[in-house]
């Protein structure tokens, strides 16, 4: 496995739970709370996420069903025990020949095998070699901040007594903002915890905008909407510690399509998690959709003998597969970015609606 350079965020785990029970070895599989914030809890602390009005701090109402928040680099950690990984190695070209596929990375280093998996998020290179400018994404016109940081001891417990994973707002300002846990280090000790905290809002400023070009003017910009909200928000938006640091990310999506009879690399080189659909992140999806990918490759490859053709057609079967959790969802997280910046609309956003459900089994329900 060849990875260029992870970044660190929280995430909401749910029904992709059952596709790493499938994936991870017994051994793994029962070390699952590593991965968790706070692994400490008690193992049905799955929670119905709670979304409120930031303004007035009024409940609108609670994911129907249950989540859990892990973090990127414990199920990186976890999850990469006995694979070979090396870190820090940039794709930059596929070949195909008759003995299978070969990977270039930008070290001048080559790989070799039978099948080229493009995990390399949103704006995959692999999915630029399958596909070409096809591969492009379209920007939403939202800008996003996403980072985690320490707190003071007071605002640090404020935020745990509020809830102990996570609490989601939205503002008539057209704003979400998304607090929670992060990591946990000793559940008695707030010194050791870390959050993240998500504030994601359309039109201008935009990313790159004079009035976010620096640290100074980003963390003023945050502290700055402090008195459009209510407790707790209030507190946590004035009390950003001085030394934060944050950028400015673009909200993106891309709709798959069925390249197995137009690319030379078909069957050669496939597509899963955000590589193939990069969701706008608004009803916590990608992730779970990403690991739904795994498992079901996963399943396909083991039908297949040593025969080049039998790869091909289990690739095939993924890519089907794919492509209908994708365009299920792809819907959906679009009408979740627009909702969750409208608050004249909240009530339409899907995460209200419908919760965190499999899109293919929610469709009917909105
Ligand atoms: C703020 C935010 C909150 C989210 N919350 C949730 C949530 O609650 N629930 C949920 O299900 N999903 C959530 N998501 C979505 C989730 O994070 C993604 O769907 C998931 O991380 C996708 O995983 P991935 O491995 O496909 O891609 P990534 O996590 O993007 O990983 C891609 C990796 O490929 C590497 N890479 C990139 N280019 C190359 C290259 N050329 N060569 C080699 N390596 C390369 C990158 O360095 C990176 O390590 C959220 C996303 C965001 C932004």
């Amino acid at each position: 496995m060849y990875i260029h350079r992870p970044r660190e965020w929280g995430m909401s785990l749910h029904w992709g739970t059952e596709a790493v029970k499938r994936l991870l070895s017994p051994d793994l599989r029962d070390r699952i709370k590593e991965t968790w914030t706070d692994p400490t809890l008690p193992d049905d602390s799955f929670y119905e996420l709670p979304i409120y009005a930031g303004h007035t701090g009024e409940l609108l109402g609670k994911t129907p069903d249950r989540s859990m928040r892990v973090t990127r680099r414990k199920m990186r950690k976890l999850f990469s025990e006995n694979l070979d990984i090396q870190y820090g190695k940039h794709l930059s070209a596929i070949t195909k020949s008759e003995e299978g596929v070969t990977v270039a990375f930008t070290d001048g280093s080559l790989a070799h095998g039978h099948l080229v998996v493009g995990c390399d998020g949103a704006n995959s290179t692999t999915r630029q070699l399958l596909v070409g400018d096809a591969g492009k994404v379209q920007y939403l016109d939202l800008t996003m901040i996403n980072f985690t940081c320490k707190f003071d001891l007071d605002t640090s417990r404020l935020i745990r007594d509020t809830h102990p994973f996570a609490f989601n707002s939205y503002h008539p300002a057209n704003r979400m903002f998304w607090i929670s846990a992060q990591d946990i280090g000793d559940p008695e000790d707030p010194a050791t915890w870390t959050f993240q905290l998500i504030m994601s809002w359309p039109g201008s400023p935009r990313g790159g905008d004079e009035a976010l070009a620096d640290q100074e003017a980003r963390t003023a910009f945050l502290k700055g909407m402090a008195s459009e909200y209510a407790q707790p928000w209030r507190t946590i938006l004035e009390k950003l510690p001085s030394d934060v640091k944050f950028g400015t990310d673009k909200v993106c999506s891309w709709r798959p399509f069925d390249w197995s009879t137009t690319t030379p690399l078909a069957g050669s080189a496939t597509l899963a998690g955000d590589a193939a659909h990069p969701f706008p992140p608004y009803r916590g999806q990608g992730l779970n959709t990403g690991l739904e990918d795994a498992n079901e490759l996963v399943a396909a490859l083991n039908h297949i003998s040593s025969n080049s053709k039998d790869l091909r057609t289990a690739v095939q079967r993924y890519e089907k597969g794919m492509l209908a959790r994708a365009f299920a969802e792809i819907p959906l997280s679009e009408k979740s970015a627009s909702a969750a910046h409208d608050f004249q609309r909240i009530h339409e956003h899907p995460i209200l609606k419908m919760g965190l459900d499999k899109a293919s089994k929610a469709a009917n329900n909105i």
